[in-house]
């Protein structure tokens, strides 16, 4: 049987659906449930885990309280709703975790959030900071001003972009479904659950079918897509029936479930993407003394570029050249072309002070930097 062991993951998201934590019957949450969950994720952050939530359930909380009718809503009316739950949402997360030791943070996120590159750069930062100062970022849709057009409108693609946004290792679907069957099971008594899927291949996709709960708007095709975003973003992905207590500690002990392998590790999947999918807008050339501060791990600071060329806006992928025009490496740059020019050469003291420039001040941070050389080992 394939059964990865969950300490070995470092950087975990669990994606929990709305209708695990909300009764939807008395339109309230179902806390003793919640908080079994949280002591499985609060034993993953002692042992050295990052935990990031990616919750569901803020317009079945608030739907309740409007007396809004039950079935189908109106957007503006999803998004009243999502307004009112979403603060009784984050307080039940935020107290479950702080009666273990953790702190919670919560985040609202749009579609621009994850997929523009400057907002995407932001939230990034943001969540590493947070899991840098140990604490678990709560993350839902900010389903109040996300409009029709682009919106997620559903939390497991949403969970599978903050997985590769955060680089995650593995990613966790909590719902009401066993896993992957190769027959609907609702229609076929005879389906067989599929535990381990090395690759999506088209055959796979066909099994998804489209089954989707009252509360649940994402049906499996929706967690098939989430398969895809999370393994080709470098983290494995495991679709987990979350309704009995402890259903993290279940996936562990190798309960029935279905794992989606990634080819690839998160650092892999992410410099392959800036070296690969990016188009450089602009060139940076670097002295000696950076240059071998960059073999050696560094980030690419200031101080040791010498030029700048290019019209780059930050968070564009730019080509790093040593002294003698040779191609050193690619990377998303923390500056605009404008400001690029008037913090080159200069310290990161003198950035602060002259300039005003607050909290990060390097011209490319290592994790965005990809050496020439490094995909081929
Ligand atoms: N963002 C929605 C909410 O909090 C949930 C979307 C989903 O169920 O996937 O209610």
């Amino acid at each position: 049987m394939f059964l990865p062991n969950l300490q070995d993951f470092k950087r975990i998201v669990i994606k929990v659906g709305s209708s695990l934590l909300v009764d939807s019957k008395r339109g309230a949450a179902r806390r003793e449930w919640l908080h079994g969950l949280v002591d499985d994720l609060a034993e993953l952050h002692r042992g050295g885990a990052d935990i990031l939530v990616v919750s569901s359930g803020a317009i079945a909380l608030g739907r309740s309280v409007l007396g809004l009718p039950k079935g189908a809503l109106k957007l503006e009316d999803s998004q009243a709703a999502a307004s009112v739950g979403q603060i009784a949402l984050s307080r039940i997360w935020a107290e479950a975790f702080a009666q273990r030791g953790i702190i919670a943070g919560q985040i609202l996120v749009t579609w621009q959030d994850t997929e523009e590159r400057r907002h995407y750069l932001n939230a990034r930062e943001t969540i590493s900071r947070l899991l840098a100062l140990r604490a678990a970022p709560v993350i839902n849709e900010n389903d109040t001003v996300a409009t029709a057009e682009i919106r997620y409108g559903d939390n497991d693609r949403l969970a599978a972009r903050v997985a590769t946004m955060a680089s995650a290792d593995l990613l966790i679907l909590l719902s009401d479904i066993t896993g992957l069957f190769d027959a609907p099971p609702a229609k076929n008594p005879d389906a067989k659950l599929i535990p381990m899927v090395p690759r999506i291949s088209a055959e796979i996709e066909a099994m998804a079918g489209g089954a989707a709960s009252e509360l649940s708007r994402g049906g499996m095709q929706t967690k098939i897509e989430a398969g895809k975003i999370a393994t080709s973003g470098g983290a494995h992905m495991v679709i987990a029936d979350g309704r009995q207590p402890n259903p993290v500690g279940r996936i562990a002990r190798g309960e029935p479930c279905t794992w989606f392998l990634t080819p690839s590790t998160p650092v892999t999947a992410r410099k392959k993407w800036i070296a690969g999918s990016l188009a450089p807008q602009g060139v940076v050339t670097i002295d000696d003394g950076a240059a071998r501060a960059l073999a050696s791990g560094a980030s690419l600071l200031p101080a040791g570029v010498t030029a700048v060329e290019g019209d780059f806006s930050r968070g564009d992928s730019v080509i790093v050249r040593d002294a003698h025009g040779g191609e050193v490496g690619r990377g998303l740059v923390g500056y605009d072309v404008a400001m690029a020019h008037k913090v080159i050469g200069r310290s990161s003291r003198h950035i602060a002070d002259e300039l005003g420039v607050e909290g990060r001040f390097e011209m490319i941070h290592r994790d965005n930097l990809v050496l020439a050389g490094d995909l081929t080992e």
